[in-house]
Order: C-alpha cells, then sequence, then structure tokens
C-alpha cells in the first residue's frame, strides 16, 4: 500500500493559516457536541530532563479522522537548528486503519495552535484590537503574529523575549513579513501595557506576565504552559480574566495557569467560563462587554492536529505535493517459499 509523506515544506503549502483556523472552529465544534474521541495525552519525561516525548491519539467520528502525533520536546534547542518540537503525525483511515500518511509535527504544531489561537481572537477579543504584544520569540511567536493578523487589523507588535537579540530579529522579520509597525520592548510589561490582544508563546516555568499590567478590554492568548508544573501567567492574571480553554478536562489535569491559580484559593473550577468549541456552538457566550478581560488557555488537543493532517492529506492529493511510498497495509503471511538447497550426492 502507498504511504503520503508530507514534509515541513508540503504542510506549509497544503495547510495555510486562513483554511486551518476555519477547521479548527469546525473540530472544536464536533468537540462540544460530543463528536470526537481523545484520552489525556501521554508524556514520557526524560530521567536526566533533557527532554520528553508525547503522544496524542485521537478521532474525529463524523470525519473519520484517525491519527496520533508523536512529538519530542527538547526545549533547549531554541536557537540551534533543531525545532523544539519534532516528530511526525500519523494519519489513518477509518475503514480499515490503514495509514495513509505521515506528515511533519513541527509544522502542524506550529499552524495548528496559532490558529486555534486566531479563533478564540476571533471570537473573544475586541474587534478594533490593533496593538499586538507577544512574549516570546520563537516558533509559536511566528505563526501567533500571523495568526494575529488573519483575524484583527493588527497594525503595531511589541515583541518581548529573555533574549533581546532575538525580539530584535524577531521584530524585524515580523514588520518584513507582516507589513505591521514591529518593535522589541525592553520588558514584558512594557510589552503587554496598552496593547489589545496579548500573547504569551514562551516555554518559561515561572509567570512572564502579572495581572497588575492588564486593563479592560484585553484579551489574552496563554499558550506556552502545557504541563501542571509551569505557567506563564500569575494568580492575579487568571483571577481577573474571564477564562476560556481548548478542552475542561485538559485544563484541569494539565493547564498549569489555571492550577496554581486554584491551589492558592483565588478561583474554583467554575472560574472556566467554558470552552471555545461552546462559543462556536452558540452554547456559551464570548465576550460580554468591551471592558471585560479574556483570557484563552490553551493546551493543545490531539483532534486539532488529526484534523489538521485529514484536511492536508486531502489537498495534497488534490496538489499533487508530497511523496508516495510504499509502506505495509498488506496482510503479514509466511512470505515467498524459501528454495531449499539440494546438496546433490556425488555418485561414486
Ligand atoms: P521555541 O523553543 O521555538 O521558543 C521558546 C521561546 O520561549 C523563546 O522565545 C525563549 O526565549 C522563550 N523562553 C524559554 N525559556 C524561557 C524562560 N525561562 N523565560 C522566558 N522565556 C523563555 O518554542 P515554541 O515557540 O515552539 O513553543 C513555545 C511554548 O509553547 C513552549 O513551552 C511549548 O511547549 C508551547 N507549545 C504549546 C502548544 C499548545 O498547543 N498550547 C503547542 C506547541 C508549543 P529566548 O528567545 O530568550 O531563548
Amino acid at each position: 500500500m502507498k504511504v503520503l509523506i508530507l514534509n515541513q515544506a508540503a504542510v506549509r503549502r497544503v495547510l495555510p493559516m486562513g483554511a486551518c483556523i476555519e477547521l479548527m472552529s469546525h473540530t472544536l465544534a464536533a468537540l462540544a457536541r460530543g463528536e470526537t474521541f481523545q484520552p489525556l495525552r501521554n508524556i514520557t519525561r526524560l530521567p536526566d530532563g533533557k527532554g520528553a516525548l508525547g503522544l496524542m491519539p485521537g478521532y474525529l467520528i463524523k470525519s473519520g479522522a484517525l491519527g496520533v502525533k508523536v512529538l519530542s520536546i527538547f526545549h533547549a534547542n531554541h536557537g540551534t537548528k533543531y525545532d523544539s518540537h519534532q516528530g511526525a503525525v500519523l494519519l489513518f483511515e477509518g475503514e480499515h486503519g490503514s495509514l495513509q500518511a505521515i506528515l511533519d509535527a513541527s509544522s502542524v504544531t506550529a499552524i495548528r495552535t496559532a490558529a486555534v489561537s486566531a479563533l478564540a481572537t476571533r471570537l473573544l477579543s475586541r474587534e478594533d484590537a490593533s496593538e499586538l504584544a507577544i512574549l516570546g520569540a520563537g516558533v509559536q511567536a511566528i505563526t501567533h503574529a500571523e495568526a494575529m493578523c488573519a483575524v484583527r487589523p493588527i497594525r503595531r507588535l511589541r515583541v518581548w523575549t529573555r533574549t533581546p537579540k532575538h525580539a530584535q530579529e524577531f521584530a524585524r522579520q515580523s514588520a518584513k513579513k507582516l507589513g505591521i509597525i514591529a518593535v522589541a520592548a525592553a520588558t514584558a510589561e512594557s510589552a503587554v501595557r496598552g496593547a489589545d490582544i496579548v500573547c504569551t508563546v514562551t516555554a518559561s516555568k515561572e509567570p512572564v506576565l502579572e495581572g497588575s499590567w492588564l486593563t479592560p478590554g484585553m484579551h489574552i492568548n496563554a499558550v506556552g504552559s502545557s504541563v501542571p508544573s509551569s505557567r506563564e501567567l500569575d494568580v492575579e492574571a487568571v483571577r481577573r480574566a474571564r477564562l476560556f480553554v481548548d478542552r475542561r478536562e485538559s485544563t484541569m489535569h494539565e493547564g498549569g495557569d489555571f492550577l496554581a491559580a486554584k491551589k492558592e484559593g483565588a478561583i474554583g473550577d467554575d472560574h472556566i467560563r467554558g470552552e471555545i468549541g461552546e462559543i462556536v456552538a452558540g452554547r456559551v457566550k464570548g465576550r460580554g462587554t468591551a471592558d471585560e478581560i479574556t483570557l484563552f488557555k490553551s493546551l493543545g488537543l490531539a483532534i486539532e492536529d488529526v484534523a489538521s493532517a485529514q484536511f492536508a492529506f486531502a489537498r495534497a492529493k488534490k496538489l499533487r505535493t508530497g511523496q508516495w511510498v510504499e509502506f505495509g497495509g498488506e496482510k503479514f503471511d509466511w512470505g515467498k517459499p524459501v528454495k531449499k538447497k539440494t546438496t546433490k550426492r556425488r555418485k561414486k
């Protein structure tokens, strides 16, 4: 059987940001309607603390998209030629369970995560939001800058990260690629103050965003922390905001920002106003007034990867992109008969 391989360049071609935002809207609405299956992700941490291996299986009942993302996470890769998130999304068909495609997971993760934040921003931020602040200047910062510009009339970007030269380079690239005014901020606070939209996309374990910096009407996408032991927002930031999530169950198990605020007694489970998909499905109200501070906590879901893989696979076939390889599928059997070596007896 043939399997399609989609590398980073191919995934970029077949999974454009605009299309992915609409796809994430349908996918998260399906989650809200109970039309998906996905266990909590499984993470194997290396004992030396160098990195981890995550396993994220998921299934969408209506579209039949079935797959799994296998991703290594090595944060120290930032600033080297290696991505800090590497691996593959394996897409299977739902009829016989045959493997259909293998996609580069770095690019799927980069695009689908920002697309989900863009969806949340479209649902929760003020329509006239034009001042963007980004904390962090890695891969997610790149796709988030693009995604925010896709849903709001962004005019100015302030970026802050630990390493000033990374922020300067990021600002230079953003201005060039997105045609906006982009500057490096000296501190996280000076980046955030006065922004309409804030995206936190750092690998920090400790808060980089403080509640005292938030102003009425702000919308925040908190993306960087995906495990209970790390957080990017302090307790006050979580407490002050109306909180929306990608999935309640994941937030209660994996959402470090949420769990820390809950542990301190600042909030309870009812602080979660709803899931993004519930807003899309019309079950939960998004932003109420222009002055509210809204917060979207993103953890990343397997169904986002699987839906992206199914979409990318279909589009790649149409555009004749990627590389087909002969790979498995047929039933394992006895194999070809082995020819017995016959040793002729010499006649005496
Ligand atoms: P990168 O490695 O490309 O970039 C990491 C960024 O975080 C860099 O700008 C780096 O700063 C900054 N950073 C690292 N450590 C610290 C720290 N201690 N304090 C402040 N900033 C720090 O990673 P990605 O952009 O791919 O991912 C960013 C985060 O988002 C990660 O934590 C990742 O696990 C998470 N993520 C979440 C997803 C979701 O679905 N919610 C999906 C994918 C990723 P500097 O430039 O100074 O080195």
